[in-house]
């Protein structure tokens, strides 16, 4: 799952750049790609660790080497997940209780919520229907759907956080980038967890 997560991010970086030159400074795929190489260096050593120190590693990995506002958010996200799983949380019975750690994560570092047009678009609606359709077969497509149907309603939000924020509504009519790399990230897991079954 890291690997293929990180893989997923390398390969549409120019896609992620593309999105940022729109309504940022153009660095969001280079930021991306520079931290999960970094993880994808030590993707072995990390895959070896218990799973809540291992998303910990992930999560100090990308606020060390991602830069940008992505890189402490990302990795608050990881440092959360990987908290909870260390107070006790287990996967996958506590998947829920341990996506809203790092979704409560990211929105209390960034002072963001829905609706700003940003990572969270993605990752919010993407936890709601963790909520809603637990336990349905096609969970893992229902969660894809969700993640490229977010990401498509982040182009006409006016953007409130991020630097895209600076552009007032010049920020209206573009996909978020970090939008994307959140629904990159989440279908590259769906895909994972699809492709063991
Ligand atoms: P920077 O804006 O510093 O250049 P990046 O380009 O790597 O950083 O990341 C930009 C992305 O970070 C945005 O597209 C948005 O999704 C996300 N982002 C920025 N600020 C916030 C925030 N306060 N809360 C949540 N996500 C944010
Ligand atoms: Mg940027």
């Amino acid at each position: 799952m890291i690997v293929r997560g990180a893989e997923r991010i390398v390969a549409n970086a120019e896609e992620l750049c593309e999105l940022d030159r729109a309504i940022g400074d153009g660095d969001h795929g280079t930021n991306m790609k520079r931290g999960l190489q970094a993880v994808l260096a030590k993707a072995e050593d990390i895959a070896a660790l218990p799973t809540g120190e291992a998303l910990s590693a992930i999560g100090r990995t990308l606020v060390m080497t991602v830069g940008g506002a992505s890189g402490p958010l990302y990795g608050s996200f990881f440092l959360a997940a990987g908290a909870a799983i260390e107070r006790g949380r287990r996967l996958p019975e506590d998947l829920v209780d341990v996506v809203t750690a790092g979704v409560d994560a990211v929105g209390a570092r960034g002072r963001s919520t829905a609706g700003e047009k940003t990572m969270l678009d993605v990752l919010i609606p993407v936890l709601d229907t963790l909520k809603s359709e637990a336990g349905r077969a096609d969970l893992l497509g229902q969660v894809k759907a969700t993640a490229r149907e977010s990401t498509a309603r982040t182009a006409p939000m006016l953007a409130t956080k991020g630097r895209a924020a600076y552009l007032g509504l010049r920020s209206v009519g573009h996909v978020d980038p970090g939008a994307r790399s959140s629904c990159l990230i989440v279908e590259a897991v769906c895909d994972t967890l699809e492709a063991r079954r």
